[in-house]
């Protein structure tokens, strides 16, 4: 699978699971809330892990300046990849 279609799966997850365990957390118990972290965490965590089928560097942080910081997580993939520049399907 190409690292987009990956990232729109972990969406779709979020997306619907997300729901369920709200709808749960209002009408049932609150409790449901903390499953809801723990698959916002992980799928966060899985989102980030995410890397480039070129050179294997994750596409999901966002590197700043001439040292290439990462500083802070995108929030949709780029066209290319910020490392090799070759695109990302
Ligand atoms: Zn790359």
């Amino acid at each position: 699978m190409t690292p987009k279609r990956i990232l729109l799966v972990y969406c779709a997850i979020w997306v619907v699971f997300g729901l369920v365990l709200l709808g749960l957390a209002v009408y049932v118990n609150s409790l449901f809330l903390i499953p809801l972290v723990v698959l916002m965490v992980v799928l966060g965590f899985l989102s980030i892990m995410v890397k480039c089928p070129h050179c294997g560097r994750k596409i999901m942080i966002r590197k700043v300046g001439l040292s290439g910081m990462p500083l802070g997580v995108r929030g949709w993939p780029p066209r290319r990849c910020p490392d090799c520049g070759k695109p990302i399907l």
